[in-house]
């Protein structure tokens, strides 16, 4: 059965040296206490390294932010899905609407940089949502599917199944408007009958789909017990120890 996950998403924050301490804080507090989610940390390119050798891997998972959609080369600038794995990570975020919207990325840039996370081994945390006018004209669920569709569907059901979808509304991210949990179980239950009809409801039923958006402790509880919400993204709250173990402690 599919994993309940409490993601961080540490955006473009902290310096490496604030990083490995809130990476130690996040990891002593997972240690000294029982959880029923596994809880990763995305974080700079730059504090990845340091930060894989503060945490406990059985504890507490580590992914980067973004990866290159080229396996290698002259790209200046770039970090490959091969070089996120090289420092242990085992997750990268893929598709957040901040990328999509700030840097041009595509479904085809993004069917690209699926592909060489996989087959570096890493777990894409595959991100998707619908702008504000999108969900006020009610095509938002329209919009979502096309995502996943054009993302991920030339996928193997094999490969599929390795993905975590993560649905972000983009008018809840980082602005203190939540989904209302309702709002969450209705979209988290069209994605997963959108994978149903391409690879079966058994995949459907493996996939885990985060819910991201202005989660916090204070609400996280009532969006992770709808039947399809199987845990956040999470990314204001992810910057203090205590808000981002309330949210890994509402499950
Ligand atoms: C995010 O950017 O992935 C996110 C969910 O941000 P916030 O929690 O700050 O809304």
């Amino acid at each position: 059965m599919r994993k309940n996950i409490v993601a961080g998403n540490w955006k473009m924050n902290t310096t490496v040296a604030e990083g490995v301490a809130l990476a130690k804080e996040v990891n002593e507090a997972l240690k000294g206490s029982k959880t029923n989610c596994d809880v990763v940390i995305c974080v700079p390119f730059t504090h990845l390294c340091p930060v894989a050798d503060v945490i406990d891997s059985n504890v507490l998972g580590l992914g980067a932010e973004n990866c290159a959609d080229h396996e290698k080369g002259a790209y200046t600038g770039e970090v490959s899905a091969s070089m996120i794995a090289s420092t242990g990570a085992g997750y990268v975020i893929l598709g957040h609407s901040e990328r999509r919207q700030y840097y041009g990325e595509t479904s085809e840039t993004l069917r690209e940089k699926v592909a060489l996370a996989l087959a570096n081994g890493l777990t894409p945390i595959f991100c998707i949502g619908e702008v504000l006018e999108e969900r006020e004209n009610d095509t938002f669920n329209d919009v979502v599917a096309r995502q996943v569709e054009e993302g991920l569907f030339n996928l193997s059901a094999e490969d599929f199944g390795k993905i975590v979808l993560a649905y972000e509304p983009v008018w809840a991210i980082g602005t203190g408007k939540t989904a209302t949990a309702e709002q969450a179980e209705d979209m988290h239950a069209h994605i997963r009958s959108v994978i149903a009809g391409k690879y079966g409801q058994e995949v459907a039923d493996n996939t885990s789909i985060l819910y991201g958006g202005s989660c916090k402790p204070s609400n996280a509880a009532e969006l992770f017990a709808k039947p399809d919400v199987d845990g956040g993204l999470i990314g204001g709250a992810a910057l203090k120890c205590a808000d981002f173990m309330g949210i890994v402690n509402a499950f």
